[in-house]
């Protein structure tokens, strides 16, 4: 199967946005859609064999009308190549510029990584560590706490993040510079809240859908696409304010239990056997029965591309919060939206992770540290915004939710944009 182009998506969901805010002027299109600039980087590594391995790298920063680039850095290596993962870069620091817009954190957007893919090469921690402080070596000119803030990403994790601090930190005459990336581990001036922050926000978001589509949530069915960090803590957080979850999958199958059960059990279970398979009082259905068990709040949190058409039409959900990225194909959209089913749609779903980073550099530079709840309800405040605007553009414009998401945050850009114009 030949993969549509990632940032072919992304720009045509910025004409899209653009065609219902009226911004006619190619110009402007052009100037919302491009990134500002990408660097592809040639990273030379002295192997523990003596030999050199030359790796590419990248960063792109899209927009920055609205506050310093914010995004992830990922080691991974897309099947089209290298070519393809500039291409995904450039779509996902566009994606990252609508995101932070969206609920309204001070950020533009950026996307960085390493074509490698250091699960399947098997690089020793040295090796790693050499890769990932050259990186930040040869992008330290053009990060900083206030121009471009990374991110952890796709096999990446706090100990990459230290590193990168730590070369750039030692590149400023060993000045202390923790704002200069976010998701670090506690000790090194992480935040609290981010483990459970992407969870949690979709939870938020579902309960604030639950209000305006009059579902209680006490009792109200849950199912889980996925069974890892976004999922369950979205599954926990929906517990918390009285679902109940009925079914739940990963990579080596899906199961049901129709009178539910408590996530943790569950993560106890496959903490044991490595899967979710084999549930004690489950059922194992196929994935296909899964997405389409009948209950109130759908959570895809697995991989992209999961709900296309042929499953649209047979979903028997009322909400998804969509916690994964690209669960649902463009074609499955409109089927969705006539089905009034309230799509919570990705950038918007997802974005705990993102308000809990800006929540990170703001305590990094201010030097003084919140607690979980403080740093909770400051998230929360963020997502529900989103949440209430996207809600209020979906009606005004009779679109869909995935839709207005992006015309409320590219009207923010253009709003900035139309405040600082063009210079020199
Ligand atoms: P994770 O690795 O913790 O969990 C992924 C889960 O999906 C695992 O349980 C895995 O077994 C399961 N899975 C893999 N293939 C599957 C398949 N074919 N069918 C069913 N399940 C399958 O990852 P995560 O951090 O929870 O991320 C999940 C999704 O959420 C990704 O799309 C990611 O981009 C998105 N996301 C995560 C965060 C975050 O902070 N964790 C933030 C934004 C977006």
């Amino acid at each position: 199967m030949v993969k549509a182009d990632p940032f072919d998506n992304a720009t045509k969901q910025v004409n899209d946005a653009c065609d219902v805010l009226g911004i006619k002027d190619k110009g402007m299109r052009e100037y919302l859609a491009i990134p500002n600039r990408i660097l592809r980087l040639k990273l030379p590594v002295k192997l523990d064999n003596g030999k050199i391995r030359i790796f590419i790298g990248f960063r792109c920063q899209h927009n920055n009308d609205r506050g310093p680039y914010k995004g992830g850095i990922r080691y991974f290596d897309p099947e089209g190549g290298v070519e393809y993962m500039e291409r995904e870069v450039m779509a996902l620091s566009s994606w990252m510029t609508w995101k932070c817009a969206l609920v309204d954190v001070p950020f533009g957007g950026g996307k960085g990584g390493i074509y490698i893919n250091p699960k399947k090469e098997k690089l020793s921690d040295g090796e790693l560590e050499r890769l990932t402080r050259r990186f930040a070596y040869q992008i330290s000119e053009v990060i900083g706490p206030e121009k471009d803030i990374p991110a952890p990403d796709v096999y990446t994790t706090g100990r990459e993040m230290t590193q990168i601090m730590d070369t750039f930190s030692k590149l400023q005459g060993n000045r202390y510079q923790p704002g200069v990336i976010t998701g670090k581990p506690i000790p090194m001036g992480g935040s609290l809240a981010r483990n459970v922050a992407t969870g949690m926000g979709n939870a938020y978001c579902i309960r604030e859908a639950a209000k305006v589509l009059k579902i209680k949530l006490k009792g109200a069915k849950v199912v889980l696409q996925g069974f890892g960090n976004a999922s369950t803590f979205s599954g926990e957080y929906l517990e918390k304010m009285g679902a109940k979850v009925i079914a739940a999958s990963d990579s080596k199958g899906s199961i049901i239990v129709p009178n539910g059960f408590k996530v943790k059990k569950l993560m106890d279970w496959k903490a044991k056997k490595g899967t979710v398979v084999g549930f004690p009082g489950s059922k194992k259905i196929s994935t296909e029965q899964l997405l389409t068990t009948k209950c109130d709040i759908l959570v895809p949190a697995a991989l992209e591309n999961q709900i296309d058409a042929k499953i649209a039409k047979k979903l028997q959900c009322k909400i998804i919060g969509e916690a994964a990225n690209g669960p649902t194909l463009p074609e499955a959209d409109p089927i969705i939206y006539k089905k009034k089913i309230m799509v919570i749609p990705d950038i918007l779903a997802n974005s705990g992770g993102v308000c809990i980073s800006y929540l990170e550099w703001v305590q990094n530079n201010m030097g003084y540290y919140w607690n979980f709840n403080e740093v909770a309800s400051k998230m929360e405040d963020h997502i529900i915004r989103g949440f209430k605007d996207t809600l209020a553009v979906s009606k005004k414009y009779k679109i869909d939710m995935r839709k207005a998401a992006m015309v409320v945050a590219v009207s923010r850009v253009v709003e900035a944009f139309n405040h600082k114009g063009i210079w020199p």
